[in-house]
């Protein structure tokens, strides 16, 4: 078990297992807000207080309508989800005061969610493992606060009253690489759907991990810490495994686990105490009154399931059945929607001899490589599809070799112009001609005549080096199965 440390208590061993549920908050991307008709905004682009009505200001005597859009984006998600849409849901009050909830509750659903009960397939190191979904609920996100200072703070409420999903599972993780991974598989599926940008670092998926430990073999559950704050998955993972090994260590001493709420302090990787959490009495839940029960008709929601698209899951299988990849390059193929139909589209230009395995590979390691280093999204590949389509048949058919093929795409990387221009203009075009890789090679022999021998008295470890020495002599553009034949050929003759 990957996450559980081994630790000496009072003499005996005692080894922990991890104990793992997240709850998240999806943004759903309507263009209106769940209860109003105020527009959503970008966070970092509109105004302060631009986006706002009487009715997400929390003024008195005003009524929430639900928007219909954000319903249908929310059952979206739980049918990706493999969840059970319920037929009828209730919108609750959450009632509790902050600066940046005007009417002193947020409309939520408690008792009876939207949906329940789905699950989500993760790939780990050690095989798939299914996480089950407890529940789906809409509700209505809040304003966001700015503080200058110990006791100055400007509200903004553009942010108050945007649809949002909350999609909670049950504590079926035990690693944190297993809380990433599904939180990277929940994303590609929101985004694959439409319905949430995906974007961490401005808060439209918000991520919370819950976390508790207990002696391994035990069946009940520890106190679990919730984490707030964390905006990327690298920040989720690490704060996930910082937590587990210092509950860890706690325990160890002697000590409780306290149930509260932390923050993640990316500066100093560690996880710090926000506030002892709140019981759920404390919010002291009721039904909205201002909104009737939330009925959905049975046809609508299956209408919904029929028309959803192509999910993750299943074109990385399409893409193993269709494409011969592997698994794990379909899977890495798939998670942006983008790079998939990149990848398709350039499929569709290959020429009919070239395996789509080596585009894949091409794509996954050396586009990816390009991609990272100039931090370029999968939205604005600036190498045409089939423009790498050509490249990369280039390379197959041996008319370029894989060493110089990587130094074209890079140029293509960087200024946009065609593989076969490139490989025109550098005079990168192999050479197969055996005459001329002929001459290279007892040109090469005769040149070193003492590693020569030694590989024929038995140091066969020299065939690479002056096989290096040959490519060398053709500037790399040697075919160089024909070297290697040549090579062998020539040093057994003599
Ligand atoms: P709360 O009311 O404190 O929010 P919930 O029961 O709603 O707690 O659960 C919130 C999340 O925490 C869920 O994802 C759930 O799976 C997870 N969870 C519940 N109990 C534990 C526990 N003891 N350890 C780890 N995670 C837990
Ligand atoms: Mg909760
Ligand atoms: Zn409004």
């Amino acid at each position: 078990m990957q996450s559980s440390a081994r630790f000496c208590v009072m003499g005996e061993k005692m080894s922990y297992e991890a104990v793992i549920g997240l709850e998240i908050h999806a943004e759903l991307a309507t263009r209106s807000k769940m209860f109003c008709a105020c527009p959503v905004v970008d966070p970092q682009e509109a105004a302060p207080n631009t986006a706002v009505c009487p009715v997400c200001a929390g003024m008195p005597g005003t009524l929430p309508v639900v928007n219909a859009a954000a319903v249908e984006y929310g059952v979206r998600v739980a049918l990706a989800l493999g969840c059970e849409v319920n037929p009828r849901s209730l919108f609750a009050r959450k009632n509790y005061f902050y600066p940046d909830l005007p009417k002193g509750y947020q409309i939520s659903q408690y008792e009876q969610p939207l949906a329940r009960n789905g699950r989500l397939v993760i790939h780990t190191a050690a095989g798939e493992k299914t996480i089950r979904i407890r529940r789906v609920h809409l509700e209505e996100d809040t304003g966001k606060l700015t503080h200058l200072g110990p006791d100055r703070s400007l509200v903004d409420l553009n942010r108050a009253g945007v649809p949002l999903l909350e999609i909670v599972t049950e504590p079926d993780f035990r690693a944190a690489e297993e809380v990433r991974l599904y939180a990277q598989a929940l994303r590609a599926i929101l985004r694959y759907l439409g319905v949430n940008s995906g974007d961490l670092q401005k808060g439209a998926l918000r991520i919370e991990p819950n976390i508790s430990l207990r002696p391994m073999g035990s069946q009940t559950f520890g106190t679990k810490v919730e984490i707030k704050n964390l905006n990327s998955f690298r920040a989720l993972e690490r704060a996930v495994a910082y937590e587990i090994e210092r509950q860890a260590q706690r325990l160890e001493a002697g000590e409780a686990v306290q149930q509260v709420t932390m923050g993640w302090d990316e500066d100093r990787q560690v996880t710090v105490l926000q506030r002892v959490k709140e019981g759920e009495d404390d919010y002291r839940y009721f039904p909205e009154p201002d909104l009737p029960p939330l009925v959905l008709e049975a046809a609508w929601i299956e209408g919904l399931r029929a028309s959803l698209p192509e999910l993750p899951e299943g074109r990385a299988r399409r893409f193993v059945e269709q494409y011969g990849l592997t698994a794990y390059t379909a899977g890495v193929l798939v998670e942006e929607k983008a790079v998939a139909d990149y990848f398709e589209e350039a499929a569709c230009h290959l020429s009919a001899s070239v395996a789509p395995r080596a585009l894949a590979n091409w794509i996954s390691v050396d586009l990816f490589g390009l991609m990272n280093q100039a931090g370029v999204s999968a939205e604005q590949i600036p190498v045409p599809a089939a423009e790498l389509a050509e490249l990369v048949s280039l390379v197959e058919a041996g008319r370029i070799n894989p060493g110089s093929g990587r130094e074209v795409l890079a140029e293509m990387f960087r200024n946009g112009r065609g593989a076969a221009e490139i490989v025109r203009q550098r005079g990168l075009e192999q050479v197969s001609d055996a005459d001329f890789i002929a001459r290279l090679v007892s040109e090469t022999l005769a040149e070193h005549p003492a590693e020569a021998a030694s590989f024929r008295a038995g140091k066969v470890t020299v065939l690479n080096w002056l096989f290096g020495q040959v490519m060398r002599k053709s500037q790399g553009r040697a075919n160089p199965q024909i070297v290697r034949q040549e090579l062998e050929k020539q040093l057994g003759n003599q």
